[in-house]
């Protein structure tokens, strides 16, 4: 029988002379592939704050890390999977603390330090920030891996030097080591190590012999006895199997999958029966399978062609399932559940049998006005799963959004998601946008801002005007408008145009939702979709505009009556002169 890695665990945690713990720790233990693929995880957090976010920061960096990170590709590293996680964690908790705290009140943030231990195969790789620590016991002592984020400032002062929630980007320490079998490794929060010698750690753990739990009980009871007077957690990790093989990773990455071939269904593919293509484009295939396994159908998406020498773009690709294991939404595609080794880089997506709102919008020419209010709801509610976690979709169009056969709506296509904390890793460029996406781009972006939330719900409201009319709200000159100049001069055609029965409010909510102007759109997707149902009086308010705009019906009547009676009049005349 091969021998796999398995561990034995102590864990203990206290709130000590504190009134809450504000301290967090947790371990995954996966089973099966995923024990290979992506190993075990530890976790201690400490949060600081002298108001509950602490706690709140401490346990959503802990309990991320543990779900984000085995949603991450095979083929990432330990290093990249757990350095992109913990970078797309800190831009949420910063975007937290953003909200929550006083400008200058840095005690008010969500704040928390992290060390996160993660064992894959015969190699321990450490992430750090902050104060926390992860040591290895090293015959009677403890041999200290991290290295403690902390600035001195005299014998009695010292703050923390590095944290996560408190600048946009973080620096994490990472190391990685080889382990043997009997290696002990220690999480402990400043409450421990701070009040406990090495030595007297190393000796509770000895003497505990296999009993870790108890282990951890006493060093935490050690260290209160000794004074501390914070938040005390120990977790102890013991190597008892390790697989045969090299240490991995130590250096380096290791290569990218190559990118999966075009295939020739049917055929089978990596252990699934590929039926039919779904869909073939320049920048991916997307075939219809079967997973035999568990004989769930399954979209799989293979990188196109033309972009196989393109690594941004493959990098991206290989983070779309990521980004779908990131968020739960009904209205947001999901990766399909099983994780097993790949041969090649390629995605796979749970099917959706339905249409494209593209098909849609060509089989109902005029829907009802709630129809399409209860679309843009599902499609909103999707975004905002997005929003909520600091991502950007990115690339909102009807070819991304999809209509199952009961009716519910989920948005697809996540190559140019981005993740706060990833900027680096870009979002696909201008060029690389298929033709037609253009229409949905957000003008600003165009002068080189960077998406954000309102430049997704720009997209959704060139949808919903298109939707409802069958048109764009500039026209094609809003993909044309590259300049400031050029975009102050769009003018917003009046959906009441193709359809003059939509109130003036309905149509008053699309342009705000189309402004050019980011600041004068609407700011979150919520108020947009209560505009379209509820009448909001300033959205009625149309001093200024044209008549013909504000309302063409009235406008055509009256120049049609302006027509008719000056014909009248005409006729008056000539009747008149000629007698
Ligand atoms: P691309 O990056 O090439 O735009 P998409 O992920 O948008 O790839 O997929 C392209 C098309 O394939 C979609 O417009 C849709 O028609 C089809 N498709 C993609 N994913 C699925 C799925 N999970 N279920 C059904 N059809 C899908
Ligand atoms: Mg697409």
């Amino acid at each position: 029988m091969t021998r796999t890695l398995t561990v034995s665990i102590g864990q203990h945690s206290e709130r000590g002379r504190k009134d809450a713990n504000q301290d967090f720790h947790g371990v995954l233990v996966p089973e099966g592939p995923a024990l290979r693929l992506k190993g075990i995880a530890a976790v201690v957090a400490d949060g600081i704050s002298s108001s509950a976010l602490g706690a709140m920061a401490s346990e959503t960096a802990v309990k991320s890390f543990l779900s984000d990170y085995y949603a991450t590709p095979d083929s990432w590293t330990v290093r990249s999977a757990a350095k992109r996680v913990l970078a797309a964690t800190n831009s949420w908790l910063y975007a937290q603390t953003r909200r929550a705290a006083e400008p200058g009140d840095s005690d008010r943030g969500c704040v928390t330090t992290l060390s996160a231990l993660v064992l894959r195969s015969r190699t321990a790789h450490v992430f750090h920030a902050g104060d926390t620590r992860i040591s290895r016991l090293a015959g009677r002592s403890l041999e200290q891996i991290t290295e403690d984020h902390r600035v001195v400032v005299s014998n009695h002062e010292n703050y923390l030097g590095r944290a996560l929630g408190v600048s946009p980007q973080v620096e994490f320490n990472c190391v990685s080591v080889p382990v043997q079998v009997g290696d002990v490794f220690v999480l402990t929060s400043d409450g421990v190590h701070e009040h406990l010698r090495p030595r007297d750690i190393a000796e509770a753990i000895s003497s505990a012999g296999v009993d870790l739990q108890s282990a951890a009980r006493r060093i935490v009871d050690a260290a209160y006895e000794t004074g501390s007077g914070d938040n005390l957690t120990a977790l102890i990790v013991r190597i008892e199997s390790l697989p045969e093989g090299e240490p991995d990773e130590i250096v380096g990455e290791v290569g990218d999958l190559p990118p999966a071939p075009l295939l020739e269904p049917p055929t089978r593919f990596d252990g699934y029966d590929i039926l039919r293509r779904l869909h073939a484009g320049s920048r991916g295939h997307v075939y219809l399978a079967v997973d035999p396994g568990s004989g769930e159908r399954v979209a799989l998406k293979v990188p196109g062609i033309e972009l196989r020498g393109d690594r941004d773009y493959l990098r991206h690709f290989t983070m779309e399932e990521w980004i779908a294991r990131r968020l739960d939404s009904p209205h947001v595609l999901k990766a399909h559940g099983r994780i097993t080794p790949r041969s090649h880089l390629y995605t796979v997506m749970r099917y959706v049998e339905g249409r494209t709102l593209a098909q849609w919008m060509a089989d109902h020419r005029e829907p009802d006005l709630e129809t399409v209010r209860r679309l843009v709801e599902q499609i909103a509610r999707g975004l905002q799963a997005f929003h909520r976690r600091e991502m950007i979709h990115g690339d909102l169009r009807p070819e991304n959004v999809l209509i199952d056969t009961a009716g519910t709506v989920q948005i697809i296509d996540f190559g140019a998601t981005r993740v706060a904390g990833l900027v680096e890793e870009g979002g696909r460029t201008d060029d690389a946008l298929p033709q037609g996406a253009i229409q949905y781009t957000a003008p600003e972006c165009f002068l080189g801002d960077p998406p954000s939330p309102v430049s997704d719900i720009f997209a959704l409201g060139v949808l919903a005007y298109q939707m409802l009319t069958g048109r764009l709200p500039y026209g094609g000159d809003a993909a044309r408008a590259r300049t400031a100049r050029r975009q102050r001069r769009l003018r917003y055609v009046s959906a009441r145009h193709a359809r003059p029965l939509l109130p003036a409010w309905v149509d008053g909510a699309l342009r705000r939702a189309t402004h050019p102007d980011p600041q004068r759109r609407y700011e979150v997707l919520s108020e947009f979709v209560h505009d379209l149902r509820h009448p909001n009086p300033a959205l009625a308010e149309t001093r200024g505009v044209p008549l013909m705009e504000r309302d063409p019906i009235l406008f055509w009547r009256g120049l049609c009556l302006v027509l008719g009676v000056t014909v009248v009049v005409l006729l008056a005349i000539l009747v008149l002169r000629g007698h």
